[in-house]
């Protein structure tokens, strides 16, 4: 994109043709670092206290569902992400299916595969269907792998993930340090974390370190951390886990609406970013969190932060939804700023009245009563006057709501 005073925008590109917005923010798209697609019609199926009851019960309801429903709920979610002003999303799901969502909507996006157990044969299929998936993705999708969480992958799959010829240049991304109980799971093999995971005969993996151990020193003793290795949530760590994840290059998903329904804590935000870690916001899905709204995440981030410390300031909160993201996701040189040589990934913004030109622009770009009303994807329109320009509405709301019945 060319950046500037109109009249020099306009003088040195006369063949394109010109659109007056009006009095609209215009913004770098928004960037949801974590989410699964596949969970969009999750929304009320599973409740705490606590993270593990939660787990419980929407572990049993997704089994319940079967695997038929994936695409559509992706579809869905995608349509909501548009909806909401995201223009780059990184999703992970067990069977891949954000990859035909995000390729038919044209939205930009990572899609990483989930991947569970112990069993290193896992790798191999694994990297089969990465590469089945990638062979299908659009020119803006890419795909990668995700080992679940700690508690779900066990160090030999992690391992022999790492080691396969095929995942070692592709997204990684996968959850840790999210809560107690998943310290108690990794610490004693029990609670209710693997009482969850007993539901699907599965058992918890044992990690090195001692019971005091934290998750991030248990994957760091394995060696499973790993540069640009995207990790959601990252509540449960002190200052020495955040020296391991500087040091290891990890990135960081914040999920400020997930942690706080599921009672998991407030992230150290500030002590991350002041150790070089990238960090973004990411909506997890509504299983735990809302409907893919990145603003949404960034207005929980000030509530969540705001109760301890200072707040953040309504610029880091939009730094955290576009650029940040971006560098999150190691696409910072693709997206996530206004500047010549990114990709005109943008967002137009109608500030609620009252918090319009005269006031701080970031703060109305936040506001929930502020409408999104137009995106753009590399120059071409995704979202006009609020309504997604790429995607077949009733199609989606259609089948999503089949899908949706048979889940209750
Ligand atoms: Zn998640």
């Amino acid at each position: 994109m060319a950046t500037g005073p109109a009249r020099d925008v306009m003088a040195a590109h006369p063949d394109l043709p010109v659109e007056h917005l009006g009095d609209m923010l215009l913004a770098p798209g928004f960037v949801d670092v974590h989410c699964h697609t596949e969970w969009s019609l999750s929304g009320g199926l599973a409740e705490g206290p606590g993270f593990g009851r939660w787990l419980r019960a929407f572990l049993t309801a997704m089994v319940r569902s079967g695997w038929s429903g994936h695409r559509a709920a992706a579809d869905l979610a995608v349509l909501s992400a548009v909806r909401a002003g995201t223009t780059t999303l990184c999703d992970s799901g067990p069977t891949g299916a954000g990859v035909g969502a995000a390729t038919g909507a044209g939205l930009r996006a990572i899609v990483c595969l989930e991947a569970f157990g112990d069993d290193p044969a896992r790798a191999d299929e694994t990297a089969t269907r990465v590469a089945a998936l990638a062979e299908a993705a659009g020119p803006l999708v890419r795909v990668g792998v995700s080992p679940h969480a700690p508690y779900s992958v066990g160090p030999v799959l992690w391992a022999a993930l790492a080691g396969h010829p095929g995942l070692g240049g592709v997204a990684w991304s996968t959850h840790l340090a999210e809560s107690a109980d998943e310290d108690r799971a990794l610490a004693f093999g029990d609670g209710p974390v693997a009482d969850a995971l007993a539901e699907l005969g599965a058992t918890i993996p044992r990690w090195p370190g001692g019971s005091d151990a934290s998750p991030v020193a248990r994957l760091a003793a394995a060696g499973a951390l790993r540069d640009g290795l995207v990790a959601a949530h990252c509540v449960r760590i002190d200052a020495d886990d955040v020296a391991l994840l500087a040091h290891a290059g990890v990135r960081v998903a914040h999920c400020p609406i997930s942690n706080s329904r599921l009672g998991c804590g407030r992230m150290p935000l500030e002590a991350l970013a002041a150790a070089g870690v990238a960090v973004g916001l990411g909506t997890d899905s509504p299983g735990s969190a809302g409907a893919y709204d990145v603003r949404a995440e960034a207005r929980a981030c000030e509530v969540l932060h705001g109760g301890v410390l200072a707040p953040p300031s309504a610029a880091r909160l939009v730094e955290l939804a576009t650029l940040g993201g971006a560098r999150a996701l190691g696409l910072e040189g693709e997206t996530g700023s206004l500047e010549p040589g990114r990709s005109a990934d943008l967002v137009a913004v109608r500030p609620a009245p009252g918090a319009g030109l005269a006031g701080d622009p970031n703060e109305a770009l936040l506001r929930a009563d502020s409408e999104v009303r137009h995106s753009w994807i590399a120059g071409r329109p995704l979202l006009r006057d609020g309504v997604p320009c790429t995607l077949d509405t009733e199609r989606i709301v259609t089948e999503a709501a089949e899908v949706r019945r048979n889940l209750c």
